[in-house]
This record gives C-alpha cells, sequence and structure tokens, in this order.
C-alpha cells in the first residue's frame, strides 16, 4: 500500500494544534508536509519482500559450493524507526553467513538491511528479519546478524543516556549452533580491534 502522505500531513497538523502550537505559523507552515516527505522515506520498506531482493540474483555469484567457510560484512550502517515511539534508531550491523550454493553481491545485505529497517521496527526484529531474509533469498546454511544502536527513544527523552548503545544477536541455521555461533562471534571480535 502507497503511504498516504495527505493523512500524515492532517495528523502532523493535528498534533502541532495539540501541543498548543500555530501550525499556520511561519515557521510551521511546511512542517506537516515535511514530515509526512520524511516518513514516506522512513517507511518505504513496508511491503517490500527482502529475501526476493537476494533471490534476483542480479548481484550474488555462484560459490563454489559450501567448504564451511565464513562471509563477514561488517559495519553496515542502519536507521530504522522505532514502533513504540515513532523515534529513530540508528547504529551499525555486522553479519556474518555461511554460504551454501550462493554468496551475496556487494550492497546486496546493505539493501536488505535498508529495506527491513525502513518499518516500524524493534532492534531485536530487525536483526532476525535480515538473517532470515539472508537465509531465505540466499539459501545460506546459517546467518549472524549484530546490531549496535543508539535508539532516540532512550538518549532524548526519560531518563536521557546519551552514551547507551543496545547490542543485540540475532541467529538462524548452523550459526544458531552454539560452537558456530562462538566462532562467528569471535571472528567479528577479532575483526573489530
Ligand atoms: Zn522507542
Amino acid at each position: 500500500m502507497a503511504i498516504d502522505t495527505g493523512r500524515i500531513e492532517a495528523a502532523v497538523a493535528e498534533i502541532l494544534s495539540a501541543i498548543g502550537e500555530d501550525p499556520a505559523r511561519a515557521g510551521l507552515a511546511d512542517t506537516p508536509r515535511r514530515v509526512a516527505d520524511a516518513y514516506a522515506e522512513f517507511f518505504a520498506g513496508l511491503g517490500v519482500d527482502a529475501s526476493a531482493l537476494l533471490r534476483a540474483g542480479k548481484h550474488s555469484g555462484v560459490d563454489s559450493g559450501s567448504t564451511g567457510e565464513l562471509v563477514l560484512s561488517r559495519d553496515l550502517q542502519f536507521r530504522s524507526i522505532c514502533e513504540h515511539h515513532l523515534l529513530p534508531f540508528t547504529g551499525v550491523a555486522h553479519i556474518v553467513y555461511e554460504p551454501d550454493a550462493r554468496i551475496a553481491g556487494l550492497g546486496d545485505l546493505a539493501r536488505v538491511l535498508e529495506a527491513v529497517a525502513a518499518r516500524p521496527q524493534l532492534q531485536e526484529r530487525l536483526g532476525q528479519q535480515v538473517a532470515d531474509a539472508i537465509a531465505d533469498g540466499l539459501g545460506a546454511s546459517g546467518v549472524l546478524v549484530v546490531l549496535d544502536a543508539v535508539h532516540g527513544c532512550v538518549t532524548a527523552r526519560g531518563p536521557r543516556q546519551t552514551g547507551s548503545s543496545t547490542l543485540t544477536v540475532a541467529a538462524v541455521g548452523s550459526l544458531a549452533e552454539t560452537a558456530r555461533r562462538a566462532e562467528a562471534l569471535a571472528l567479528l571480535g577479532r575483526g573489530a580491534t
């Protein structure tokens, strides 16, 4: 479903009125439209089948066959919107996968991350959905996704823990097994220092 920017504009004007502002004053006149444009961008991934981005295979190649070698992609930047407060959370993703028949092309994993992040999200679910999309779309034997993010709802409201980041780990398939999971995490840790 396409995003209805007109409804967002009306809702934002209503919020401005509700906080006691005048939505018609010069500084705010274009705000509903700007917010609607931003929301259209924030939520452009709704309805996008992320695994299909990998299945299309335009950028992915055929591997020589599974050798148990792990592929790492580190420090992929992302921005998502927390579904509890509609505030941004931003950070980096580290993705490890064990290929079966196919490997992802450069940029493919970033595209999957971007599509899944462009929805009202929870960090834990974002990692899980990225892992599932790679396992499904690429046919990977195992996937592990580490997300390290700073949440606007933590840094800008409540106790305002400006230095706090949240780390989550999602793993599927072979990399959900204890020994392989530990190996993948150790590999990421080694590369990060
Ligand atoms: Zn939140």
